[in-house]
């Protein structure tokens, strides 16, 4: 006993060491691991953020120098170098239209190009910035065929005369009728139909004044009078006010004028574009429909927001392109423009506004393509002075050296999501991977201690078995001697007395027979050499003889025998002394464990292709936690050892029966008694029969 304590105490330091030696480098192991992975990863990002700065450095400079060169394209094209400028201030709205579609066809050509302009000193002069000056009379005549150019300024001038300063309305209009009735240009029958609508409404002639306003709109709509104003517009609101006199009202031909004002369809002034704008709103008792972006209105905001802002500094020349670039709110602006040649007046610039939509969206794509930045790079241009992007960020923001002062280019991984997965993925594979080796070391660890401590119960188990063997065998021999030597020496014992002597040896000497062979047999299995000598017949009358017999044994001492056997069975294969064995461990084990009942079952019978043996007691019973327990070597119910026996026989019975093909089968609950049953297959004709198993 002291010797196994010793074996366990220094079995568990052994565990414990061994435990140790696995657990504390492993979990070095996994620090260091991960502090090795975490510094790679920081690594891998600042790489990637020096890589994402130098890509995004060649891709700005590189956007910079193709937009330098698609301007100088823009610029020196000969349509541009040969505009015919309107002269001196006189840009009225008819020329400004012109210039609006030479421009326009040139811009279709160079996509760069948002809106050009044009200055004339530090005015824009293209779009209309400024409201031109008022138109005079002669300026329409000007242009007129002599006779009837002459006969038209008689006639208005006159009307004029009638209407202003005689407040002769009614006269007027006879003489601006006339004047329209003459051979001349557009302008000017537009200028005599204005004064001939305005003298009806003013002598009352409402319905009248309605038609002839509605003529002008109509026929006149896209020239201007003397103030720079569209006819059309002058229509609409006069129609306007008709319509409200006589409650009516006209809310739709306004919206259209609206929509004509904003789509660009005169060159107006900034002024008079939102002078214009307004007064219709207010006429208007319905909100306006929303109109989306106009590029017209558009235009002209850039062409005010230039003529506020413009500056270039020391002489131009001729030839060369400038850029220059400035914000307005949150709008911002990249213009290039060229000094026109001498001659057409070296003061004149020509310019546009960079298209920056373009450039983000197709300029930068493509270049991107041509470039080969990586593809798993986002590039986007941002507005400047974004905070700039955290260390650890995986992102680098570029400015650009001569344009896009506004811009920013940010480059960052396309999916910050994947890398971070990456990387994740990384860290769980390290630490996944470590934690299963420690695993597999602790369940080794855990099957090694099992193992162990299984041959070391069973190494106690065996040291039990042999001291209680030794036991048993003493007590038997002890009798046999007692007896024996009273038979030799004693003189006077009668002859009734020498006969219960000799049963007592004859009983004893069965008794130890019968231990030893159980321990024969046990030694056999344990070493592999047990072997049944299987016969086919009818088990009955060995089962019967056994029975018979050890049933007498018990009767005698003072039990009740049941006995339920078949006479004849179907053959089954069998061992005969193997059979008597069981059916003796089993009846054994009853009469031990049948308590205060002393009742001992036992029945043969025939079942459905099997022949099946039970043995029953009204015992103790055994709980069911230990029903597959008993079985097991050695093994007796904990608390029952005095009974004697040493936990062999129902594991020699189970033997048996597995190598008889059968079953042993339990049934049983503690205070009720227990029944154990054996099961042999009835063999079809012709089958075999399993050999000898291995314990
Ligand atoms: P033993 O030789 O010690 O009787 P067995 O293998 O025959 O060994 O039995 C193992 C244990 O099973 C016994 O110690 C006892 O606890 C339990 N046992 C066996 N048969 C019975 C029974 N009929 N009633 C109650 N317990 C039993």
């Amino acid at each position: 006993m002291i010797a196994f304590r010793k074996i366990r105490s220094s079995f568990r330091r052994a565990i414990l060491v061994y435990l140790l030696a696995i657990v504390g480098p492993t979990l070095v192991f996994l620090y260091l691991g991960l502090q090795s992975v975490q510094r790679q990863h920081q690594a891998i990002t600042s790489l990637t953020v020096s890589n994402l700065r130098l890509s995004g450095e060649r891709l700005a400079a590189e956007l910079e120098r193709r937009v330098w060169q698609l301007a100088k394209t823009s610029l020196q094209n000969d349509e541009l170098l040969q505009l015919q400028l309107p002269p001196g201030d006189a840009n009225y709205p008819e020329e400004t239209r012109q210039l609006r579609m030479l421009l326009e066809r040139v811009k279709d050509r160079h996509s760069v190009v948002r809106h050009y302009f044009i200055l004339r000193g530090s005015t824009v002069i293209f779009p209309l910035v400024r409201t031109p000056s008022l138109r005079q009379l002669d300026d329409y005549i000007t242009r007129e065929d002599q006779e009837a150019g002459k006969r038209f300024a008689a006639l208005f001038t006159e009307g004029e005369n009638r209407e202003l300063r005689q407040q002769r309305p009614k006269q007027a209009l006879s003489f601006y009728r006339q004047s329209y009735e003459m051979p001349v240009s557009e302008g000017s029958k537009a200028l005599a139909l204005a004064r001939v609508a305005r003298c009806l409404r003013k002598v009352n002639q409402l319905k009248a004044a309605e038609r002839a306003y509605r003529k002008l709109g109509e026929q006149f709509g896209d020239l201007y009078d003397g103030f720079h104003r569209p006819y059309a517009l002058v229509a609409a609101f006069e129609l306007d006010d008709l319509a409200r006199m006589q409650g009516e009202s006209s809310s739709q031909s306004l919206i259209d004028i609206n929509r004509d004002l904003v789509q660009g369809r005169w060159e107006l002034s900034t002024d008079q574009i939102e002078y214009s704008l307004a007064a219709i709103e207010e006429r208007l008792e319905e909100p306006m429909p929303q109109m989306g972006e106009s590029e017209y209105l558009n235009h002209l905001e850039m062409a005010s927001v230039l003529q506020e802002g413009f500056r270039h500094y020391g002489p131009l020349r001729v030839g060369e392109v400038y850029a220059y670039a400035f914000s307005q709110g949150e709008t911002s602006y990249q213009t290039f423009y060229s000094p026109l040649p001498a001659g057409r007046g070296t003061d004149t610039l020509v310019g546009f506004a960079v298209d920056l939509n373009w450039v983000e969206s197709q300029l930068l794509p493509q270049w991107r393509r041509e470039l080969e930045v990586d593809d798993g790079f986002a590039v986007a241009l941002k507005v400047a002075k974004i905070p700039a992007p955290h260390p650890n960020d995986l992102a680098a923001t570029v400015s650009f050296t001569t344009l896009f002062p506004f811009w920013q280019l940010s480059m960052a991984p396309a999916s910050i999501e994947a890398w971070k997965a990456t990387t994740r993925r990384g860290i769980l594979v390290f630490a996944g991977s470590t934690i299963l080796i420690f695993c597999v070391l602790i369940l080794g660890v855990f099957l090694l201690m099992r193992d162990v401590s299984r041959e070391l119960k069973l190494g106690r188990l065996r040291a039990d078995f042999i001291s209680s063997v030794s036991h048993e065998l003493k007590t038997p021999l002890t009798l046999i001697r007692l007896y024996g030597e009273t038979l030799l020496h004693g003189k006077r014992s009668r002859e009734k007395e020498r006969k219960s002597y000799y049963q007592i040896i004859t009983r004893e000497s069965e008794r130890l027979s019968h231990l030893i062979e159980k321990v024969l047999d046990f030694s056999r299995i344990d070493r592999g050499q047990k072997q049944y000598n299987l016969q086919e017949g009818d088990v009955a009358p060995v089962v019967a003889r056994t029975v018979e017999v050890y049933g007498e044994y018990l009767m005698r001492q003072g039990f009740s025998v049941k006995t339920d056997l078949a006479a004849h069975l179907p053959p089954v294969q069998f061992d005969p002394d193997a059979i008597s064995e069981a059916i003796l461990n089993l009846m054994d084990n009853a009469a031990k464990f049948a308590g205060e009942s002393k009742f001992v079952g036992v029945r043969l019978r025939s079942d459905d292709n099997q022949v099946v043996f039970e043995v029953e007691d009204h015992g103790i019973g055994i709980p069911p936690g230990e029903h597959e327990k008993i079985f097991q070597q050695f093994y007796r119910a904990p608390g029952r050892t005095g009974k004697g026996g040493y936990g062999l026989g129902l594991f020699l019975v189970k033997h048996i029966m597995d190598a008889h093909g059968g079953k042993i089968e339990l049934e049983s609950e503690p205070g009720c008694g227990s029944l154990f049953r054996l099961i042999f297959p009835v063999r079809e004709p012709g089958e075999g029969v399993g050999g000898s198993p291995e314990h």
